[in-house]
């Protein structure tokens, strides 16, 4: 049976395997070792460091699997910056280490798709927003929508002209996509295009990403 320590750390209570602790970190070897004095509060004890910061050092000695700071497609530095201190200060190398030589950059990748939508607008493409961006995108990739884990990047639009079918009797519905019937073959102008006003020109970025196993210590 594994005792049980109790930690105060920071004013918040931790209990945790004695082997948990020691197995990697030569502060808690030390100080369980009774090689160095320490604090008792309610029975616990107090140790001065960050009870947040602690909670990460604590999941990486439960399961020694790295910390992933990663939000909004960013690493964050500034919390593995705190987290390499803390690592540190408790005597865990590996992690101090991990952190220095920023090797969480290599756990995330990040895969970049590349995809164009072309449509045809009849007035002022730069009145398309990023709204009707993405619903033209959801439109264009039906029924495959938009995975959770995708993020959508508005790159750039450019106008210009481009050859389309006229319809002769000038439905609508019959351009872009030659959809003329019967009646329209009939017609003396059938078979012209003409040069389309202008054209929306956006490019995505489609992000997708992907969680290697890096992350477990080896
Ligand atoms: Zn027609």
């Amino acid at each position: 049976m594994d005792d049980i320590v109790k930690l105060n750390v920071g004013g918040r209570e931790f209990l945790v395997g004695q082997s948990t602790l020691t197995l990697k970190s030569l502060y808690f070897a030390t100080l369980l070792n009774g090689d160095f004095s320490h604090q008792l509060i309610n029975d616990h004890i107090f140790i001065d460091a960050d009870p947040d910061m602690f909670g990460h050092i604590l999941r990486y000695l439960r399961r020694l699997e790295y910390p992933l700071f990663y939000k909004n497609g960013e690493f964050e530095y500034s919390v593995y910056d705190q987290l390499r201190v803390e690592a540190e200060f408790f005597g865990l190398e590996r992690l101090e280490k991990w952190i220095w030589n920023k090797e969480f950059q290599n756990v995330v990748v990040v895969e970049r798709h590349t995809r164009e939508i072309l449509e045809f607008v009849d007035d002022d493409v730069t009145r398309l927003e990023l709204g009707s961006f993405l619903e033209l995108y959801n439109k264009a990739h039906d029924p495959d929508p938009l995975p959770a884990n995708v993020k959508l990047e508005f790159l750039s639009q450019k106008a210009g002209t481009k050859a389309v079918w006229q319809c002769p009797r000038g439905i609508v519905v019959h351009h872009t996509a030659n959809r003329c019937g019967r009646q329209c073959q009939k017609c003396d102008n059938y078979g012209e295009t003409r040069a389309a006003p202008c054209m929306a020109h956006y490019r995505t970025f489609a992000k997708t990403i992907v969680f290697f196993d890096r992350l477990k210590e080896k």
